[in-house]
């Protein structure tokens, strides 16, 4: 798909985004350092193919946000059904991940699928429709959203704003204070570049999330290699960094703020 090439723009650097509320320390669970949430987007056969063992083989909970209309969520339907059954979680990418086609480098970005054309009520129903196609899935009916190319500006507003109510939890739209939280897309980031990139931004007790699009494969890659370098050093640091998935990490912000 042609919007593979285009999210490049989005990778190698990390960027800061958030509604800024709480600027107070964070109590997360078993009294970590910080949280980090490791998502995986756009349904990807690398994915499957090589993120997943790994997962499994250090006992990490993530967050997968399929594009609902991939073929590869079809082929593989029995494997995304598996991995909610083992405790990941499935997330909200949308249907047919619309894109602003007026951002630079947005050419790849087909002229029936640009967001700056949407309305609020097609983005509620492709919205609530991939909400059912992954209670289907999964049977749960608490979700989370990552916006495609995480833009949020529809013909008539912003969706994040009017929709968000449908979600525990929206990626890169967290109620807490913007220099606590830390965002990386990687590509072609070395294992101990994610550590590191994790280790700093932890410092100020927040929210570090890592957007993995290939492992090992497809586009916006990382090599195997380098994120089981991240998995291996999430696992040996538990009690330092609470891994889970954006759900969890979202219900217990929740939480918090009440
Ligand atoms: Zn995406």
């Amino acid at each position: 798909m042609s919007f593979r090439r285009s999210i490049f723009v989005l990778s190698l650097f990390s960027f800061v985004l958030s509604a800024a509320v709480h600027a107070g320390p964070i109590n997360w669970p078993g009294k970590a350092k910080a949280a980090v949430s490791l998502s995986y987007d756009d349904a990807l056969h690398s994915q499957l193919d090589n993120a997943v063992p790994a997962l499994t083989k250090y006992g990490i909970k993530v967050s997968f946000y399929p594009i609902l209309s991939s073929p590869v969520v079809v082929e593989r339907m029995t494997e995304w059904r598996k991995l909610a059954a083992d405790g990941h979680e499935l997330g909200n990418h949308t249907l047919f991940h619309s894109c602003a086609k007026s951002k630079p480098g947005r050419d790849w970005v087909p002229a029936y699928n640009d967001l700056d054309k949407k309305v609020m009520g097609q983005m509620r129903d492709e919205l609530l429709t991939a909400n059912a196609f992954l209670h289907a899935l999964d049977g749960k009916t608490e979700r989370t959203l990552t916006p495609p190319c995480l833009d949020w500006e529809l013909a008539d507003g912003n969706y994040v704003e009017n929709l968000g109510n449908l979600f525990v939890g929206v990626k890169g739209a967290e109620k807490i204070a913007a220099e606590q939280t830390a965002l990386l897309m990687p590509d072609g980031h070395s294992g101990k570049q994610l550590i590191d990139f994790v280790k700093k931004s932890a410092q100020k007790g927040g929210l570090v999330q890592v957007i993995f699009h290939g492992v090992g494969g497809d586009h916006l890659s990382v090599s195997k290699e380098a994120h089981e370098e991240l998995l291996r050093f999430l696992a040996e640091n538990r009690t330092v960094y609470w891994t889970d998935t954006y759900l969890n990490i979202s219900k217990h912000l929740a939480a918090g703020s009440k």
